[in-house]
């Protein structure tokens, strides 16, 4: 029975044991190839970061990047967060992998500011289980002080999911954070578990509009969430990055209602340091239109 398979395949993970189930589906033994693969992942320097322009709308130049995990396996190629980052929580790998990711993006910015592009902004994800661990600000703090990245260049960001359980717990652990330094944003805004009361009482700096509600955007057309999200941002005194916007017309509705930066295809996808760096010294930016009077 393919349930039973999974919750077998589970058990059999967690233990790392190396013995196969004769009637696991195919798909549990997939999920024990890749378990056992992402353990070895961070020991063989399989994982890469690409990084993602975030632009502001104002000015059209490239203020900062969010950091997005690549798995790059020998086999399988290039292979997607989504594939693995769900199994890597549930093994708790995520908190060693976490810790690399932070390492490598925080460095990687610092990197870029001393080559004299100015003050950037690097996002980071960081998954819930991270969230769990007591030394998640010591080893954050450590991170800023090894790289020498000033803390308002790192932006941290949370998913609402974050809030459903243990809410005194991570009010204290958000205020921990931000006395560090740091920026706090919301991901994929709208899409969770959202409850006005914890954008009163939790120190968050940005709300990242989820792209479902950006592809709502069309010619024409009024996209009443995108609007919404952007005045309770703005009347919270925070910033609000749209993510995923992929067309002229969305670019030029948000500027128009008054987004403050953007995040999507329609100025680049994700990259390779070096393609990511590459921008940076074209100095490219958005083509910026005048604001209708
Ligand atoms: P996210 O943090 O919401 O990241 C945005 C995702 O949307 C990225 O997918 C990005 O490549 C994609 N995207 C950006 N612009 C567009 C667009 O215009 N159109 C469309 N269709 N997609 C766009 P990606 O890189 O596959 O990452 C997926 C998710 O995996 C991320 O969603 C994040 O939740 C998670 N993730 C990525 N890296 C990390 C990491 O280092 N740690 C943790 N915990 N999670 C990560
Ligand atoms: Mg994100
Ligand atoms: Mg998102
Ligand atoms: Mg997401």
């Amino acid at each position: 029975h393919a349930d039973i398979a999974m919750y077998r395949a589970k058990k059999l993970g967690r233990n790392n044991t190396q013995f196969y189930e004769p009637a696991m589906n195919e798909e549990a033994r997939e999920r024990l190839r890749i378990e056992g693969a992402l353990r070895k992942a961070l020991e063989r320097r399989e994982f890469v970061l690409h990084y993602q322009p975030q632009v502001d709308l104002q000015s059209g130049r490239v203020v900062g990047m969010e950091a997005l995990l690549r798995w790059q396996h020998p086999e399988l190629g290039m292979v997607a967060p989504h594939r693995f980052i769900g199994l890597a929580e549930e093994t708790g790998l995520i908190v060693e992998i976490g810790a690399w990711v932070l390492q490598t993006a925080c460095a990687q910015a610092r990197s870029w500011m001393d080559q004299g592009h100015g003050q950037l902004r690097i996002a980071v994800n960081l998954s819930p289980r991270q969230f769990s661990e007591p030394q998640l600000p010591g080893s954050i703090a450590q991170v800023l002080q090894d790289t020498g990245l000033p803390p308002a260049c790192l932006d941290i960001e949370l998913t609402e999911g974050l809030f459903m359980h243990d809410v005194t717990q991570a009010v204290e652990l958000l205020h921990r954070l931000k006395a560090l330094g740091l920026a706090l944003s919301i991901d994929d805004f709208g899409t969770g578990y959202s409850s006005f009361s914890y954008l009163r009482h939790f120190p968050i700096d940005v709300l990242k509009i989820d792209r479902s509600f950006v592809s709502d955007i069309k010619e024409d057309d009024e996209a009443a969430i995108v609007v919404s999200i952007i005045a309770l941002a703005h009347n919270l005194k925070l910033r609000v990055i749209a993510e995923g916007v992929e067309t002229e017309s969305q670019v030029d509705y948000l500027r128009r209602n008054g987004c403050d930066e953007i995040q999507g295809y329609y100025f680049s996808p994700a990259l390779p340091a070096a393609d990511f760096e590459q921008l940076l010294k074209q100095g490219r930016h958005l083509r910026t239109m005048p604001l209708p009077a």
